[in-house]
């Protein structure tokens, strides 16, 4: 029918109706396409193309925006889980490395400026997408280029609120295995144990909010900007 322009995306809002009642609704649902979730770039508009003169208030459409997820076919959890990850870990410039082995643990978080993230070579990738979590509680506590590293602190305090956050996190996005994985990679009960304090509240806060916007640089990444001298 060629109504369409395909140089745009097209938009509407479903509300609340359940994404499947609106494969088929348009020319752009049809069985075999997939639907996102997206936020627009600009301005949106009437489609300059439009000859269906019913969809004029169902549907507006835009030059370019940011894909959030699929929404249709559905996404695994952990799919989405680690495609929203992998965005973050963009925005922070993390450098990724896989090594042999670690002495504690099966990942960790330096927060050099670029800050890296090491992961043990024998993890699925269902691990290391609970693992990438795990760091991105220590990173949103200590952002790209922090030097507040503090051993008595980490081990008593930090590594605890890590996990109960990570464990919380990856729940709040349809997750629910990480404290059943930590432990069967060996992670001590101590480290597992039931400390949601202050800390692990602000852990799941930031990197919740930075997880369901993720397009948008986390807040709690300064912008790196000309180092003043
Ligand atoms: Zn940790």
């Amino acid at each position: 029918m060629g109504q369409y322009r395909l140089d745009r995306v097209c938009i509407f809002q479903s509300g609340n109706a359940p994404i499947r009642d609106q494969v088929g609704r348009f020319q752009f649902t049809q069985n075999g396409e997939s639907i996102f979730e997206v936020e627009p770039i600009g301005a949106l508009e009437q489609d300059p193309d439009r000859t269906t003169q019913h969809l004029a208030t169902a549907f507006r459409c835009c030059q370019r925006a940011w894909v959030l997820r699929r929404v249709w076919p559905a996404m695994l959890p952990d799919e989405e889980l680690t495609q929203r990850v992998d965005v973050i870990l963009r925005h922070l410039k993390c450098l990724v490395a896989r090594v042999d082995r670690l002495e504690n643990g099966i990942s960790m978080y330096v927060s050099t400026d670029p800050p890296r993230v090491l992961y043990v070579d024998s993890l699925t990738s269902h691990e290391r997408l609970l693992a990438s979590v795990h760091e991105l509680t220590h990173a949103a506590l200590h952002p790209p280029g922090s030097d507040d590293y503090d051993e008595d602190e980490y081990h008593h305090h930090e590594e605890p609120s890590a996990h109960v956050a990570a464990a919380r996190i990856c729940a709040h996005f349809g997750v629910l295995d990480y404290t059943d994985v930590m432990r069967k990679r060996g992670v001590s009960e101590h480290h597992l144990g039931p400390q949601n304090d202050t800390m692990a509240e602000m852990m799941f806060q930031r990197v919740t909010a930075a997880l369901s916007r993720p397009h948008l640089q986390p807040e709690w990444v300064q912008p790196r900007g000309p180092q003043a001298v």
